[in-house]
Order: structure tokens, then sequence, then C-alpha cells
């Protein structure tokens, strides 16, 4: 017997290549092509680094206030993490504690599963049907949780609030977690449901919408209880997860409304773009709610096509798994990101 056989044994979850150089095209982490607002710079620009002396605030407060006010909801409801996996990894203790399987579609956020062994949560997945959708009606059944993205990733699909409420309607003895990472691309939020449903939960992320993966935040939203919750697993493994910079980064994020609102609708004017031509060069694809697409070649293998445009310098995301492995999730990137992709792929084809 050796410590080493005392070590973790997990398969760790895979984020998107960072490529070890600085000239390429990346899209295959989802980050936003356009910079943060301008009142984000200059928030940092402006920051006290003789404050960071002391201690940030622990519950991240003036973050949260201010996406309460954002949200309509008021500052007991809301908790800010370090990045959305942080707060969902804290959902997940938070929440999953009956024993029973934990619920999820089989084709989704492969950062559950993970969680649920690191955790010793134990999980079932559900399928999905040919064309990706969630069918609601296979979450009627005994369950510790459920957790649904919408919109779903990889697939890029949303679904409307009925959806979702017939989900919360058949399961109000364990918590419901939306997942909301890509929902400002055009999916439907659930936030108008917290009011009805006490075992919502929805996270958010800032890493997307609003340009800022490198800074790590993210939030859940929820009742009171759910939220006090949170709190107790965060003060159990790390009272400080949000750094000052961030709070103060994020709470300028949140007051500059416009800059958010028109840097989202370029992304989605790009990808109704890349997605016809996408179409127009023989992929098919699932319409998309968030900032990228999911897509694949009728006639052409997806691995193939994904090594060809690495060597362009351009990187997609490729999964090597069961019923997605001849499909590319292809972020949106700047209109001339997406000209030297479409360049790319019509040499390849
Ligand atoms: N949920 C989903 C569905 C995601 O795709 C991601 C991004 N990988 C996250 C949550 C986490 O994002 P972040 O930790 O950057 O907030």
């Amino acid at each position: 017997m050796s410590w080493k056989d005392n070590l973790i044994k997990i398969q760790p979850y895979t984020a998107g290549e960072q490529p070890n150089k600085t000239d390429f095209i990346k899209l295959n982490a989802n980050e936003n092509p356009y910079p943060p607002s301008p009142r984000v710079l200059k928030a940092i620009r402006e920051f006290n680094g003789e404050s960071l002396k002391k201690y940030p605030n622990a519950d991240a407060a003036p973050l949260a206030a201010a996406l309460a006010k954002r949200f309509g909801l008021e500052r007991e409801n809301v908790f800010v993490g370090n990045g959305s996996d942080d707060v969902l990894a804290l959902c997940f203790r938070a929440f999953f504690n009956s024993g029973k399987p934990v619920l999820y579609p089989d084709i989704t956020y492969s950062f559950y599963p993970v969680w649920c062994e690191m955790l010793r949560i134990p999980y079932e997945t559900v399928p999905v049907d040919g064309s990706f959708n969630i069918d609601s009606a296979d979450y009627r059944r005994p369950n510790g949780g459920v957790v649904i993205a919408n919109p779903n990733a990889p697939t890029s699909i949303g679904r409307e609030l009925d959806f979702i409420r017939d989900i919360l309607h058949h399961n109000r003895e364990s918590v419901v977690i939306v997942d909301e990472a890509y929902v400002d691309f055009g999916g439907t939020s659930a936030i108008p449901l917290l009011k009805e449903y006490e075992n919502l939960v929805i996270t958010q992320t800032f890493s997307k919408s609003r340009s800022m993966a490198g800074m790590r935040i993210g939030c859940a939203l929820g009742n009171k209880e759910i939220i006090s919750a949170l709190f107790a697993a965060k003060d159990s493994y790390n009272s400080y997860p949000m750094d000052s910079v961030a709070i103060a980064a994020g709470v300028a994020s949140v007051e500059d409304e416009e800059y958010f609102a028109q840097t989202v609708s370029r992304v989605i004017a790009s990808r109704e773009r890349l997605s016809e031509e996408l179409r127009a060069l023989g992929f098919e694809l699932p319409d998309s709610s968030a900032n990228f697409v999911f897509a694949e070649h009728p006639k052409r293998s997806a691995r193939e096509i994904c090594e060809y445009l690495k060597t362009r310098d351009i990187y997609v995301r490729y999964f090597s798994k069961p019923r997605i492995d001849n499909r590319l999730r292809i972020t949106v990137g700047t209109e001339q990101e997406i000209d030297a992709l479409l360049g790319a792929l019509n040499n390849f084809l």
C-alpha cells in the first residue's frame, strides 16, 4: 500500500485547448470575441491597489446588490462566485444530498458528471432525442435533483419557459438547477419562475455575454434558503472566492447595460450569418440560441475538419463522444474570424 493509492482517481473536465502561441483564431471555448465594457476597463485602471492588503468583501455584496437590482430581485436572492463553474460545484454540494440519483441529459455540459464523481453524488443521464431535444416528460421520476442547461451546451438549443415550468412542476421535492450560461444570446431566462418555485436555482456567468471569462465571475439566483445553503457551502471551503478587483469590475459591467446589449446583438447577428453560410456549405446544425453553433457535415468527418482547421490556425471544439463525435462546436467570433473560418472550410470541402 502506498500513499499513491490514496490520490484522487477522477477523470477531470477537459476545457477547450489553449495553444501555446498568440496568432490563432480561438473558436473553441465559447468566449466573447469583443472586449469587456470600457467601464470595466476603467474600473480596473482606477482600482485602488493599496486596498488589496485587506480581504475582499466575503459576500461580494456590492456585486450581488448590482445583480439583484438588474434582475429585480432582493439581495438575499443572489449568490456570487468565482465563475459559474465554482457556483455550480457549490450547488451540487449544497443541494444534492438525498442519496437519490441526480438527473441531467446525456448530451450536456460535461462538467456535471465530474462534479458528481468528485462529490460522490449518484446520477443518471437521460437521453435526448435524435435532434438533441430534451423531453421534459423524461424528468417525471424519483430523483435527487435535476440539472438543465438552457440553452443547452454543446447543442446550442434553447427552450421556452413552459418546458422549464413543466420540469419544475413535476419535481417539487428536489432542487432544479437551470444553468443559463448562454441565456443572454437569445434564450429565455427562468427568472420569472423564481416567484413560483422555491426549489429553482438559476446560474449565470460573466464569461460569455459580458466578455469576462478571464475574470471568473458567476452567480446563482434563488430563494433565500437556497442562497443561504450556498453561503454555508462556500464558507465551508473558501470564505473569499471573489477577489476585490473582480467585484469592482463586475459591478462596472452590470452598470453598463447599453454596451452589454450592443455586444450581445453583434454576436447574435454574426451567429445568424455563420449559421446561414455553414448551411450553404452543406453543414447541418440546429438553430442556435447561444454564442456557438453545433454543426455536422454529412460527407466529411468532424475530426478531420477540426484537424485541418488547426493547420490553418483555427481552433474549434471537437468531442470524441458517443452520439456527437461527428459534430463541431464552433464559437461565434468576429466577422473577420468568421470570414477566415468559412474560407478555410470552403478550401477543405
Ligand atoms: N455552464 C455551461 C453550460 C458552460 O458551457 C460553461 C462554460 N464552460 C459554464 C457553465 C462555466 O462557465 P464559467 O465558469 O466561465 O462561468
